[in-house]
């Protein structure tokens, strides 16, 4: 039976061993994967820059995720350089070509002076509370890390803004932008799920505020309570990364649009109608803006409001978490989102489908030949200002 000492020799001589200094020009190559393999309290204690973690113990699960160029040249560090010395080979069993395991670990590299830093971490609190994100590959701690950087707008805190602002806070997005300027009534509660009957009365964002705060007190709230306007809407966009749209009448969506296309602001579009709710994504320059969809608005009679035709009180839940999601993944950078596609929800048949949206060549905000973009109070027909007023 071998030892342990047999076992690391017999695996030294399947790998490849480098000493720090070696490690160190390796590392200032571009291309270069830098691999910590030690466990959670010794990384948060301090690592290598730039360094990708996975402790030893989760090697074989999660490289392929992690590192999924096996061309890429890799060097791993441990804290000595044995438990490095068992992922090299494990690696190199795994098709990685090219990987070297540094000799006398992170410790000879730090005292010999070499670059290090303690690496940003969730603290206990948080990996409890957000463990199931860090179990998806596709989020993990540097994702969550992200989010909780991250700064989305919630424009209403009605129907869609509540199932979007509930979920939003619940998964950590660090600053959660509302703004409404309405108070709750109790025909809001049949939707509204920010709210309940404490709350009748009282602002909406005053009442969204404390609900997301007892729900997830690591989320700054902060609150708009006023009318969206010309006068406004570039200094309460400013700095967000995401706006949430759930507002219900055109003239505030042409002016999101235009304004989230000069600050260059993702947009989440959702809308609802009786039993019906559509949501996409307006990505600025990237996809269709919402004047490449909907040039101009219908006339008012036959764009009823919700308040006017109705609504079954689930629908928002649905759209509004769908609104959600598709922030997240904008924030994450992950899968596909609703850019250039429309979805449409049909809650009778219970039907999901995609429309594909183009951008319009010829759109007055976004397309190559429109005009500087000039934020103004829009009528009933929600037409782009001109730049220079015609002479009458
Ligand atoms: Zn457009």
């Amino acid at each position: 039976m071998a030892t342990f000492r047999d076992l690391l020799s017999q695996t030294k001589a399947r790998i490849r061993e480098v000493d720090t200094a070696q490690a160190e020009a390796a590392i200032a190559q571009p291309g270069t994967v830098v691999l910590d393999v030690r466990e959670p309290d010794e990384y948060e204690q301090g690592a290598i820059p730039g360094a990708i973690h996975i402790p030893r113990g989760h090697l074989e699960s999660q490289v392929e995720n992690k590192l999924p160029n096996r061309d890429a040249p890799v060097v791993i560090y441990c804290a000595g350089g044995t438990r490095s010395a068992f992922a090299a080979d494990t690696l190199g069993q795994l098709g990685y070509a090219d990987v070297v395991s540094v000799v006398g670990g992170f410790n000879k590299w730090k005292n010999e002076g070499r670059a290090w830093s303690a690496p940003r971490t969730l603290t206990p609190e948080q990996r409890n509370r957000y463990q199931r994100h860090l179990l998806v590959n596709e989020v993990g701690e540097e994702g969550q890390l992200k989010l909780l950087d991250s700064k989305v707008l919630l424009l209403g805190a009605g129907g869609l803004g509540s199932p979007a602002a509930l979920y939003l806070a619940a998964a950590g997005v660090g600053t959660v932008g509302i703004i409404d300027m309405d108070v709750v009534d109790e025909s809001n509660l049949q939707r509204q799920i920010l709210h309940n009957l404490d709350r009748i009365g009282e602002r909406k964002v005053d009442s969204a505020k404390k609900t997301l705060t007892l729900l997830n007190p690591d989320v700054d709230v902060v609150t708009f309570d006023t009318r969206l306007g010309a006068d406004n809407v570039l200094d309460i966009i400013d700095g967000y990364d995401v706006i949430v749209d759930g507002t219900d009448n055109f003239p505030t969506r042409y002016l999101v649009n235009d304004a989230s296309l000069v600050k260059r602001i993702p947009v989440v579009h959702g809308s609802i109608f009786r039993f019906e709710g559509q949501a996409t994504v307006f990505n600025p320059y990237v996809g269709p803006c919402y004047r490449c969809m909907i040039p101009e608005p219908p006339p008012a009679e036959l764009a009823p409001s919700c308040a006017e035709a109705g609504v079954l009180g689930v629908l928002p839940g649905i759209i509004g978490s769908i609104q959600a999601m598709e922030a997240i993944k904008l924030i994450l950078g992950i899968g596909d989102t609703l850019t250039g596609r429309l979805l449409a929800y049909d809650a009778l048949e219970e039907s999901f489908r995609t429309f594909k949206v183009n951008r319009d060549p010829d759109c007055p905000a976004c397309g190559p030949n429109a005009g500087e973009i000039v934020i103004a109070e829009y009528d009933e027909l929600c037409m782009p200002h001109p730049k220079v007023a015609p002479a009458s």
